[in-house]
């Protein structure tokens, strides 16, 4: 039997690009004939014919499994439902859009056949994004990089190669705050960059604004790192320090030359300084407790509505182990 690879592709509102994206990845695989493949489409909640336009694909094409979720998840937990579902040996995981060339996935396979369990794709430019997006993006990283224990490599999104060993070992981490950079570096084994040039979109508009992308970095932060909790810890001692010395200069002060009731200014903004810090500490704080809120309901990640798998992997032998 060959071996079996699943392309993963979270979709939400892709309907613009998807006929294309097909067409695409069926050019790459097709000339990958030493191997059986499966295309596991998750419609994540689309509004759109997204999800008609993959079960049109189903019906002419046996590798096609759909995993149609309940409602919009967002791509973290699309990916992972995704992962849930894949049969394969090895599995890739790519954006619908055409971001991420699928010509890369020759390279991937290579590099999986000679030993790595991860091959990652590494962008050496990013066409088509503004800026600012490149900005905070590199930076986030190496900010990332400094302050956790996990090394996430720089200028690397979640297309990549996976063997069925580190996809085992990706869906033990069941955590609602999913942060997959993260959790992909987290696990470790052995891995390769594969560097590519990004392309811009090939239809149809980003799902990420700058709000987003805000507060998908404080999830990267807050789940991989307790460091904003030790600088309050830090600053407060700091400040007490400060505070002790700043008290002994007044009492001496006033002790040997007397006080002239001057300082509303001082007061002023002392106290306004450390009702800032004070606030901006419990709100870094309530970051955290929503976390382990949401952490400890337990719920599960996604519903999924369907799942239709491909024709062929319906006689292969489960390959997840639980
Ligand atoms: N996506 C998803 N659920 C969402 C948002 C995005 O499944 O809630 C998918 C989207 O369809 C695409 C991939 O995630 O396949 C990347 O999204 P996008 O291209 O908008 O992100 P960007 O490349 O701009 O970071
Ligand atoms: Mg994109």
């Amino acid at each position: 039997m060959k071996k079996l690879i699943s392309i993963v592709v979270p979709a939400y509102n892709e309907e613009q690009v998807l006929s294309l994206f097909y067409t695409r990845i069926n050019q790459v695989i097709g000339s990958l004939t030493q191997y059986d493949w499966e295309i596991v489409f998750v419609n994540d909640g689309s509004k759109d014919r997204t999800q008609q336009l993959i079960q049109e694909i189903q019906e002419s094409d046996s590798r096609i499994a759909s995993v149609d979720l309940s409602r919009n998840f967002g791509k973290e937990i699309a990916m992972t439902a995704g992962l849930d579902h894949a049969q394969g040996d090895a599995i890739i995981v790519i954006d619908a859009d055409l971001q991420d060339p699928p010509e890369l996935m020759t390279e991937f396979l290579q590099a999986w056949e000679n030993g790595f369990d991860i091959a990652y794709a590494k962008r050496t430019h990013r066409d088509g994004e503004t800026w600012l997006k490149k900005f905070t993006a590199t930076h986030f990283y190496r900010l990332m990089g400094k302050i956790s224990q996990v090394q996430i490599p720089a200028d690397t999104g979640d297309y990549r190669l996976m063997s069925r060993r580190t996809v085992n070992a990706l869906l033990k981490l069941r955590e609602q705050h999913r942060f997959m950079k993260g959790l992909f570096a987290w696990i470790g084994y052995p891995s390769k960059a594969i560097e590519y040039r990004r392309a811009p979109r090939a239809a149809g508009a980003t799902k990420f604004n700058y709000w987003k992308l805000w507060n998908f970095a404080l999830e990267g932060i807050t789940s991989f790192t307790i460091f904003p909790l030790k600088v309050a810890t830090y600053i407060g001692v700091l400040i007490s320090l400060f505070a002790f010395f700043a008290g002994a200069w007044i009492v001496i002060k006033t002790l040997v030359w007397g006080n002239a009731v001057a300082g509303y200014p001082t007061l002023i903004v002392t106290i306004l300084f450390l009702g800032g810090v004070q606030l901006l500490f419990i709100g870094i704080l309530g970051e955290y407790l929503g976390r382990i809120y949401n952490e400890t309901k337990g719920r599960p990640l996604y519903f999924v509505q369907e799942y239709s798998p491909a024709d062929m992997t319906k006689h292969r032998p489960p390959r997840r182990s639980s």
